[in-house]
């Protein structure tokens, strides 16, 4: 994953101080702000002037990490961050595959950027924007790349309790707590490394899923009554329209983790988690799969969407009714084992 001639290549331009930008996906998760935040300290102790900028605002719940202050949202301010983004000397694009991902007003500016881009990611088909892409879909988050990047690199003494706490957040948030498939000895070895940097794993797991809002527990009520059982096809699905998220006066990030509830009943292989979102005119949807339904498969061929085998997104434009028919007419013609 690590090849040699585009870790020589890095360090390259990594060898002069530089203006960095660096740049998650489009509503970050804790692995993009995790992987994000990492680089950025790493980048920092190199003597670098780097800046995490995000196409717009992460859930609070990632507030805690260190220098989330610093970070800039492009959507708040696009002239502004337009500038900042004409003036870096090297862009990192982390925890995405294609830069639509960033959304439509962020893609066209880094589209005109002529300095080089450097990928790290873990979905599938990168598309071939960056000087250096680093790809590998069997890692299990971003955060885990980062740090065999820095490793790769030959810096892994530079890797300190601040680093390692931000990768050890997408490491946990990426991986369901180490349950997902893609968890592999080499994932506890490099959680085991951050635990002896002494990183607070207890404290960090609270931060991250002892922290929400009463809000959020009444929208997460509301998600399980609605939800709906299809035995014939081991599928679940739930949905929340934007009048019972504005009813529950919703913060962003209060969706966060909600589709997992479908997958947690025995004899279902397969859940959807529709959330209205009037703002975007879309439906976002959530998929998850146990086993061997491929879910980035069913995203991209039914719902302009895509991720890995196990957890994907996508989207619709159609009303929200509209959406659960066609995904319910969908179910009949799916293989789910
Ligand atoms: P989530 O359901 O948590 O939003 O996303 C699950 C996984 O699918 C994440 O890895 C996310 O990056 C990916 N994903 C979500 N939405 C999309 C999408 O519209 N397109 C692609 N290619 N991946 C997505
Ligand atoms: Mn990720």
């Amino acid at each position: 994953m690590m090849n040699p001639k585009d870790i020589d290549g890095v360090k390259q331009l990594l060898a002069s101080p530089k203006k960095i930008v660096i740049i998650p996906h489009r509503n970050p998760d804790g692995d993009a702000m995790g992987s994000t935040l990492g680089l950025y300290h790493f980048l920092k102790q190199k003597g670098h002037d780097p800046l995490v900028m995000i196409p717009n605002e992460a859930p609070d719940f990632l507030a805690w990490l260190p220098s989330f202050d610093t970070v800039k949202v492009f959507e708040k301010e696009p002239e502004a961050a337009t500038k900042l983004l004409e003036a870096a000397e090297l862009v990192f694009t982390l925890d995405f595959n294609v830069l639509s991902r960033t959304g439509d007003q962020m893609e066209a500016v880094l589209q005109n950027l002529k300095v080089p881009f450097i990928m790290i990611d873990h979905h599938q088909k990168p598309g071939d924007y960056a000087l250096h892409t680093f790809s590998d879909t069997s890692f299990g988050s971003t955060c885990e790349m980062i740090y065999h990047f820095i490793v790769a690199m030959g810096e892994k003494s530079l890797i300190d309790k601040t680093i390692a706490t931000c990768l050890y957040t997408g490491i946990v948030t990426d991986s369901g707590s180490f349950r997902y498939p893609l968890t592999t000895g080499t994932t506890h070895r490099v959680v085991a490394d951050f635990i002896d940097l002494g990183i607070d794993n207890t404290a960090i797991h609270s931060l991250l899923f002892d922290n929400h809002s009463h809000n959020r527990i009444l929208i997460l009520a509301r998600a399980l009554q609605n939800m709906k059982v299809l035995p014939a096809y081991k599928t679940s699905y739930t949905s929340l329209s934007q009048e019972e998220l504005n009813s529950f006066g919703h913060a962003k990030g209060d969706t966060e983790g909600i589709v997992n509830y479908g997958l947690s009943m025995k004899d279902i292989a397969f859940t959807a988690f529709f959330t209205e979102n009037k703002d975007e005119g879309i439906i976002k949807i959530s998929f998850r799969s146990k086993g061997n339904f491929d879910v980035n498969q069913y995203a991209r061929e039914h719902f302009s969407g895509g991720g890995h085998i196990n957890a994907a997104g996508g989207k619709s434009t159609e009303s929200l009714e509209a959406t659960i028919q066609k995904f319910i007419a969908t179910l009949a013609h799916t293989k789910i084992d």
